[in-house]
C-alpha cells in the first residue's frame, strides 16, 4: 500500500464514519502565538475543544503536515538517528468535539489498523496512562486485546501539545517489527530502540492547561487522535525504516545524486531527504531564513542539512536541486509546494552560497580543535567562536560532536552568549538590544537566542 493510498483510506474510513475532511492547515499556527511550528494534527483545532471556535461539524478528520525541530516536541536530534523520528511529518487525525469519547476512539482505531488494514492483533501493543481504568477496561473486557501485550505508564501517556493547552490521558498504540529489530516493548529499560514503534496516539482530551499549571476541565471531553503516516506506510511496506518508504526512495535516490554519494542507507543522506521536507514546507508557509524565531529554526535545519551534504562530499551547492524530487512525490497532495517550488528553490540555493563561504573554515576549526582536544568535552568558547564567526548553530557543533562522542559546554558557550549582549548593551547609547527580541504576532518574544534552549516556547 503506498503511502497516498493510506492517507486515502483513513480519510475515507472516518469520513464513513461521519467526520469531516479538513484540509491541511499551514505550518505556522494561524491561532497560536506560543507554538513554534504546527507540531500535531490537533493544532489546527485547540481553539474548537477550549470551546472558543464554532464549527459545523462535531466529528473531523485530517492529514495534518507537522514539523518538529524546536519547542515542545523536538525531534531534529533524534533524525538520521532512529528509524521513526522526522523533522516533517504527516499526522493522520480524527478528532470528535464533546461528541464520542474513549469507547468509540478505541473502536475506531481498532477496527481501523485491524480490519482495513488488516494487521495481525498479534503484532500491536497498547499503553494507557496508569490512572486510566476505564481504557483499561475497554481495551481488555471490550476490545480483547491480550494483557500480555498491555500496560499502564505514566508520562509518556498523558499528552499535551505544549505547557499550556488542551491536554489529557492518552492511549499509545504500538507495532511491533520483529525480533530482528532491536529494542524492547513500551516502558521497558530498551523502549527507545526501534523494534516496537509507536504508530497511533489516541487521546482524551479533558483538560485545558493554563500559564500556571492548573488543569481546568474542557467544556466538554474530546477525542484528538494522531498516527504517523510514514511509520505506518513502513509497516504495510513491510519495512522497518520510515526512510525505506515508497517517498523517501526517490527522495534518497535524488540526494544521492545531488551528492554524488550512492549508498542511500548512509545517515548523512536520512538527515537530507528529511531535512528538505521540512525546509521547502516551511518556505511555501512562508517562513525564511533569518537569525531569529521561526526563520532562524529554518536557518538551522538548512544548515544542517548542508553540513550533511559537505560531509559527503559534496562542494557546490546540492541542497535546492531536491525541490523537484519533492514536489514530485508530494505537490499532488499539497498544491501549495508545486506553486511555490521556484522560489522555494531560490531561497534554499541563496543561503547554501551564503553558508558555503564560512562551513569550510569553521569545519577546519572544528576539525583542528577535535583532533587536539585532550578530553572528551569541546570548550564553550570553541562553540562560541563557531556560533558567531562561522554561523555554526549551536545543534550543528553538537552534532558533529556527537559523531565522535564528544559532548559540548553548553554553560560555558551560555556564558560567552551572555557577554556579548552586555558588550552590545554597552556599546549601545540606546541601553536597549533590539537584536535579541522579535516581535512576533504581537504578543510573544521570541530571540534565536532562546531557542537554543530545548524549549522555544516562551510566554
Ligand atoms: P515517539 O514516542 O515515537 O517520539 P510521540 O509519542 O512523541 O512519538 P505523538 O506526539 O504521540 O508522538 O504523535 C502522534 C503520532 O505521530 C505518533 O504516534 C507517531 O506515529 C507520529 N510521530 C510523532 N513524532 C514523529 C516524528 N518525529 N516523525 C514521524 N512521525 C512522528
Ligand atoms: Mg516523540
Ligand atoms: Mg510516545
Ligand atoms: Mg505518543
Amino acid at each position: 500500500m503506498k503511502s497516498a493510498d493510506i492517507r486515502q483510506a483513513f480519510l475515507s474510513f472516518f469520513e464513513q464514519q461521519g467526520h469531516t475532511i479538513v484540509p491541511s492547515s499551514s505550518l505556522v499556527p494561524g491561532n497560536d502565538p506560543t507554538l513554534l511550528f504546527t507540531n500535531a494534527g490537533m493544532v489546527p483545532f485547540k481553539d474548537v475543544f477550549l470551546g472558543r471556535d464554532p464549527r459545523p461539524y462535531v466529528r473531523a478528520t485530517s492529514a495534518q503536515r507537522c514539523v518538529r525541530a524546536g519547542g515542545k516536541h523536538n525531534d531534529l536530534d533524534n533524525v538520521g538517528y532512529t528509524a521513526r523520528h522526522h523533522t516533517f511529518f504527516e499526522m493522520l487525525g480524527n478528532f470528535s468535539f464533546g461528541d464520542y469519547f474513549k469507547r468509540d476512539a478505541i473502536e475506531f482505531a481498532w477496527t481501523f489498523l485491524t480490519q482495513t488494514l488488516g494487521l495481525p492483533k498479534e503484532k500491536l501493543w497498547v499503553t494507557v496512562h496508569v490512572s486510566d481504568d476505564e481504557a483499561e477496561r475497554i481495551w481488555k473486557d471490550e476490545i480483547g486485546i491480550d494483557p500480555e501485550r498491555f500496560s499502564k505508564l505514566d508520562e509518556d501517556n498523558f499528552w499535551q501539545m505544549g505547557d499550556t493547552g488542551p491536554c489529557g490521558p492518552s492511549s499509545e498504540i504500538f507495532f511491533d517489527h520483529g525480533p530482528e529489530v532491536w529494542g524492547g516493548p513500551p516502558g521497558s529499560a530498551d523502549e527507545d530502540g526501534d523494534r516496537y514503534i509507536e504508530i497511533w496516539n489516541l487521546v482524551f482530551m479533558q483538560f485545558d492547561r493554563d500559564a500556571q499549571g492548573t488543569l481546568n476541565p474542557l467544556p466538554k471531553p474530546s477525542i484528538d487522535t494522531g498516527m504517523g503516516l510514514e511509520r505506518v506506510a513502513a509497516v504495510m511496506q513491510g519495512v522497518h525504516s520510515n526512510y525505506e518508504i515508497d517517498l523517501f526512495q526517490n527522495l534518497l535516490q535524488a540526494a544521492a545524486q545531488a551528492t554524488g554519494h550512492a549508498d542511500t542507507a548512509t545517515p548523512s543522506l536520512r538527515v537530507i531527504a528529511d531535512h528538505i521536507r521540512s525546509c521547502a514546507f516551511l518556505i511555501a508557509d512562508g517562513v525564511l531564513p533569518s537569525n531569529e524565531g521561526r526563520g532562524y529554526v529554518l536557518r538551522r535545519i538548512i544548515r544542517r542539512a548542508i553540513r550533511h551534504g559537505h560531509k559527503l562530499g559534496a562542494t557546490d551547492p546540492f541542497f535546492h536541486k531536491l525541490v523537484d524530487a519533492l514536489d514530485a512525490e508530494m505537490g499532488d497532495a499539497y498544491p501549495e509546494l508545486r506553486e511555490t517550488r521556484e522560489q522555494i528553490a531560490r531561497v534554499l540555493l541563496k543561503e547554501e552560497e551564503q553558508f558555503a563561504r564560512t562551513l569550510d573554515h569553521g569545519m577546519t576549526l572544528l576539525e583542528a580543535v577535535l583532533a587536539e582536544l585532550g578530553s572528551d568535552v569541546l570548550p564553550g568558547e570553541t562553540v562560541f567562536k563557531l556560533y558567531d564567526t562561522y554561523g555554526f548553530p549551536f545543534d550543528l557543533t553538537a552534532d558533529v560532536c556527537r559523531e565522535r562522542g564528544v559532548t559540548l559546554d553548553e554553560a560555558g558557550f551560555q556564558r560567552e552568549l551572555e557577554a556579548q549582549r552586555e558588550r552590545a548593551r554597552a556599546a549601545s547609547q540606546f541601553g536597549a538590544d533590539y537584536s535579541a527580541a522579535l516581535e512576533l504576532e504581537g504578543e510573544t518574544h521570541f530571540s534565536g537566542y532562546e531557542l537554543l534552549e530545548d524549549d522555544a516556547t516562551v510566554a
